[in-house]
């Protein structure tokens, strides 16, 4: 069994993608797989009843257990028009194993072991997953007998549990704890205080001195020098739309180094380093001038450095009506790729539309930080996948099993599949989420987890 990640969007020094781990719940309906899932979600996210033949509209959860976070799945609502109610748990407690990192096996004490159980049962063992056995409804200790007869399935303990009340859930979740995977948690959510941070790119000339000097105003500076590098970086604290931001590295745009900006390679390193400090940047683009492949290059490195977006039109003064024409144009033409990113037409020499930059920046930045809850993530894409299921490849349907978001900054989208999806298919993914959800300013990372 392999895991692959697929990315969509570039991943320059990309580290491996950090997704929390996943707990499945397996087991036959009416074993209380709805019930335990609530009780370890909490009510907030509360799931419809574990009703025979109704397939749930959502099935992952965000969960966490003493600090630790997970996302936990219920396959009660996967594959149910598989004929035969055996063949249909089987099949579940087959995909959790392929991408769980625990399964969480649900089993009736009262019921006691059937053929069910013990077709799950070897399908668990041949996958060799770590399985936590739930011995569930045994509401008082009356019943705890019942739960020992459960170790003859041959998977370990079984845990007494009673989802209804609530009773043993703590112990039963700490053995899931003990099952994850050893992993690095990186987080991305490192909450910085302080100023947002705001890059001002674009190449030689498009106006980004001039720009910074009307919206700051050379006297109302404050310099603060950054530690630990060269001492030409020095980024300025900005008062603007009632707010302070911090523009990075504006020295190196004050500065007329004409000659070195001149050199591509100078210019490009340069930009680079900038956009790896900001949260969000604002590329401009000169519009006196006919588009060129350099302003298509800083709006590809911003996505790289996967930065908010805003798209400021410069030198909107200059412009008649045929070259607006054209320009309209060569927009459509050569930045449909980023048509999500907002897009203010300013000048810097009149002050035309400068308090537009904010609001734009700020919808940028909201998307950058926008969270999908999995609850409603995967009510969404249950709804996409049926209407419009993955397309078949190489004569077999890949299936996506569900969704999480593995970060944030910008929003990184992770879908757990049985097969490869056509890049058109993730495209189209990508535009319903960015339909349904907006993003406005953002761009989204969507990869794949493949077991196969
Ligand atoms: P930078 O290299 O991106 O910092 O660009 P500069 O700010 O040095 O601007 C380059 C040239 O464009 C200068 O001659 C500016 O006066 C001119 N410029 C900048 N913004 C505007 C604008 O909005 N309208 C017009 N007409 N000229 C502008």
């Amino acid at each position: 069994m392999s895991e692959r990640t697929h990315e969509t969007a570039p991943s320059e020094g990309d580290e491996e993608t950090v997704v929390k781990p996943v707990v499945a719940v397996v087991g036959r309906p009416n074993v209380g797989k709805s019930s335990l899932v609530n009780r370890v979600i909490g009510s907030r996210q509360a799931v419809v009843e574990d009703v025979p033949g109704v397939t749930r509209d959502r099935v992952a959860y965000d969960a966490s257990w003493r600090e630790r976070e997970f996302t936990l799945v219920d396959t009660g609502g996967w594959d149910t028009n598989l004929s035969g109610l055996a063949a249909q748990v089987a099949r579940q407690a087959e995909y959790a194993a392929q991408t769980a990192d625990v399964v969480l096996f649900v089993v009736d004490a009262n019921v006691g072991i059937t053929d069910t159980d013990e077709a799950v049962t070897r399908v668990l063992r041949r996958a060799g997953k770590p399985v936590v056995l739930a011995a569930n409804k045994v509401d008082g200790q009356r019943q705890e007998p019942e739960a020992m007869a459960l170790w003859n399935l041959g998977l370990g303990e079984p845990y007494p549990v009673s989802a209804l009340h609530g009773r043993g859930s703590g112990d039963l979740l700490d053995a899931v704890l003990d099952a994850f995977p050893e992993r690095p948690r990186i987080s991305d959510e490192v909450e910085e205080s302080g100023p947002r941070r705001v890059a001002l790119v674009g190449r030689p000339n498009v106006g980004k001195s001039s720009l910074l000097n009307k919206v700051a105003g050379e006297d109302r500076v404050v310099v603060d020098p950054v530690a630990g590098t060269t001492r030409d970086s020095v980024d300025e604290l900005i008062e603007l739309g009632g707010k302070t931001w911090k523009f990075i590295d504006t020295a190196g745009i004050r500065r007329r180094f004409r000659a070195l900006q001149g050199a591509d390679y100078y210019a490009t390193r340069r930009t680079a380093v900038t956009l790896e400090r900001a949260e969000v940047a604002v590329v401009l683009i000169d519009v006196s001038e006919p588009l060129a492949e350099q302003d298509i290059r800083v709006v590809e490195q911003v996505l790289e450095a996967g930065r908010a977006l805003v798209l400021a039109f410069n030198k909107w003064d200059t412009l008649d009506d045929e070259r607006r024409y054209y320009l309209e144009k060569e927009i459509d033409r050569q930045l449909s790729r980023v048509s999500w990113a907002p897009r203010v037409n300013i000048s810097a020499t009149t002050g035309r539309h400068l308090a537009r930059l904010v609001p734009a920046i700020e919808t940028g930045l909201a998307s950058w930080d926008a969270r999908i809850s999995t609850g409603r993530l995967n009510g969404w894409l249950k709804e996409l996948v049926a209407a419009t299921p993955p397309p078949v490849r190489g004569g077999r349907q890949p299936k996506i099993l569900f969704a999480t978001q593995a970060g944030v900054r910008p929003p990184h989208f992770v879908l757990f599949t049985t097969g490869f999806l056509e890049d058109s298919y993730r495209r189209f993914i990508e535009r319903r989420l960015r339909e349904d959800f907006g993003f406005e300013g953002s761009p989204i990372k969507l990869s794949m987890r493949i077991r196969e």
